[in-house]
């Protein structure tokens, strides 16, 4: 039975779910933010600062979605309050479900830094001050917290925080895991989609996400500015913030640092994709369980039927460049 996973007959929303603005430790404010972004082709931004839920509701109208979430952090410890290059620290971000969520789940103000501390007073939080432990149970125990009170949860540049598979394979409940952030790949961490794999193949259920968590203190055209390099492309059945939360709820949506994905379906045999011109376009399942398609050198190919037989499936699209899109991925046997 052929079902449609992304539909070329549907508009797509270009969001950037990983953003830092005054508010916490970027440059630019959350309307130079918006505005930056909106004339780049962005249809919505997440503002996810540092440690602080803040409305940027005022923000929105009707071409633009000011989503509303934070990031939270732990590092781990050695005993002292020390930090180096050596230090794992994950972060996540928490992206409210709804406009009128406004409680910070997991709260500390020792852990708020920078500009975020003005903001220590205003905020508001659920439960007692927690002392975040970089561990498999603290770092769930705030997934859960935050699921349990309105937020999706996202996995945030796993190179960048220094986690191997022992760091993450334990977590769960997540929305979500960063395959992209353009601002650890800027600063010389090189993120995978293979953490994505890791996941995928203990049987777990959650998306991917490109993201430039962007900070934009160089200058525009400095070739390491990390704004519009990675995004997500969003099916939504209608332009609000909770047509766009359904969407990224449902998988709705594709990520991006270029090439485009057109039509996405599943049906008995396995996927098929159309994209925009492609270098190559890799359907991956467990393991090695691969198909890779390439046209003849300096060819390009717009689709490609996968017949591979597996649990779950998901395509990686790579451009002329190098660029590449990621599906999420689609379990067969999903009811
Ligand atoms: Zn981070
Ligand atoms: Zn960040």
């Amino acid at each position: 039975m052929k079902k449609v996973l992304l539909s070329a007959k549907v508009p797509f929303y270009k969001v950037n779910l990983h953003c830092h603005t005054t508010v916490s430790d970027g440059k630019l404010t959350p309307l130079e933010i918006k505005e930056y972004y909106k004339s780049n082709g962005y249809s919505a931004v997440c503002f996810s600062d540092h440690e602080v839920l803040v409305d940027h509701g005022d923000l929105t109208d009707g071409s633009f979605i000011a989503l509303k979430g934070y990031e939270i952090s732990t590092n781990e410890s050695d005993g002292s309050w020390g930090w180096s290059h050596t230090t794992k620290s994950a972060h996540f971000n928490l992206l409210c479900k709804t406009p009128d969520v406004d409680k910070q789940v997991c709260y500390n103000p020792y852990a708020v830094w920078g500009g975020a501390a003005s903001y220590k007073d205003k905020v508001k939080y659920l439960g007692n001050i927690c002392m975040r432990v970089h561990s498999d149970m603290g770092l769930n125990y705030i997934i859960r917290q935050a699921n349990e009170n309105g937020f999706l949860v996202t996995y945030n540049h796993p190179a960048w925080s220094l986690h191997t598979y022992g760091d993450y394979k334990n977590l769960d409940g997540l929305f979500a895991v960063e395959v992209y952030n353009s601002g650890s790949v800027m600063s010389g961490l090189l993120e995978s989609d293979a953490v994505y794999d890791d996941f995928l193949s203990q049987g777990k259920r959650l998306h991917c996400v490109a993201a430039d968590d962007n900070h934009n203190h160089g200058s525009a055209d400095d070739p390491l500015n990390a704004s519009f390099n990675g995004w997500v492309c969003v099916q939504a059945k209608e332009f609000s913030y909770n047509g766009l939360i359904d969407a990224l709820t449902d998988g709705a949506f594709y990520s991006s640092t270029g090439p485009q994905i057109e039509e996405l379906y599943a049906d008995d045999n396995g996927l098929r994709i159309k994209t925009s011109p492609a270098r190559q376009i890799i359907f991956i399942g467990r393991g090695r369980n691969r198909q890779v398609f390439a046209p003849p050198i300096g060819q390009a190919i717009r689709e490609a039927v996968c017949n591979l037989k597996d649990e779950y499936l998901r395509a990686v699209v790579i451009d002329e460049y190098g660029k590449k899109a990621f599906t999420n991925a689609y379990r067969f046997d999903k009811a």
